[in-house]
């Protein structure tokens, strides 16, 4: 399909002009990984397709769901922190968590303890039930979406429901996990909070069910703080640095 729609000027990825070609070529989506014919695309490589370009925050992540291939939940989380319709903070964390670890679960072909896939329709309930933890909660309800979003993807890998005890104790324990994490005095930032909810769900499934999702983020490597007015800088164990 060749993409004739209105773009803007600039990279979405790295701010370059874009390149307004005569005759379409094939261009990799540098945030969803499809491939596309267009006309227009960035001199440092990067390409967005349009869904991608044109999507809201719950939209990206429905796409995400369906075409990312990667295995990493971190990089599937920083790419999307690092769309456009991301804000720096808002609730459309609170369904990238599990979004993240379900999408890396089904790249690496990993099954529920039953036997069954984990599929699009999994990741896309996951992405649903963290959306509607409103913004905000972690200051005005004693909980915090992304560390939520934790527990999100765990009851969505045990099946867990209000009537299955140990299920529902594995989710409380991963959105647990999350929270102690987040008992640091600091105010909120929901780049951090991801993190902590990646960590806690990817360590729990390491650590009880035997599944490696791969590098929890490090720290000292956020690349978001320039962006955060609140950023507690030092404070944080993911701060890189001064701006960068
Ligand atoms: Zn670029
Ligand atoms: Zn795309």
């Amino acid at each position: 399909m060749t993409n004739n729609k209105v773009h803007n000027i600039a990279c979405m990825m790295c701010g370059a002009d874009l390149v307004y070609d005569k005759t379409a070529t094939e261009h990799t989506c540098s945030y969803c990984g499809e491939k596309e014919s267009s006309l227009i695309y960035c001199p440092n490589g990067h390409f967005v397709c349009d869904s991608c370009h044109s999507s809201d925050a719950l939209g990206f992540l429905e796409i995400l769901a369906e075409r990312d291939k990667s295995l990493d939940p971190k990089d599937i989380a920083d790419r999307a922190m690092s769309h456009p319709s991301f804000k720096f903070h808002g609730p459309e964390h609170h369904g990238l968590v599990p979004a993240a670890i379900l999408i890396a679960m089904k790249n690496r072909g990993i099954t529920k303890p039953d036997g069954s896939s984990i599929t699009n329709e999994t990741i896309l309930e996951g992405i649903r039930r963290g959306m509607r933890i409103p913004g905000g909660f972690c200051g005005y309800a004693g909980t915090c979406g992304a560390c939520v979003g934790a527990g999100v993807a765990t009851a969505l890998f045990l099946d867990s429901t209000p009537t299955k005890g140990p299920e529902r104790t594995v989710a409380h324990s991963a959105t647990t996990k999350a929270l102690y994490m987040s008992q640091d005095g600091l105010r909120r930032c929901c780049k951090r909070a991801t993190y902590f909810g990646l960590t806690a769900a990817m360590d729990l499934l390491r650590t009880d069910y035997n599944i490696d999702l791969g590098e929890s983020p490090e720290y000292r490597s956020c690349k978001y703080s320039t962006r955060n007015r609140d950023c507690e800088e030092q404070s944080c164990p993911y701060f890189r640095g001064p701006a960068s």
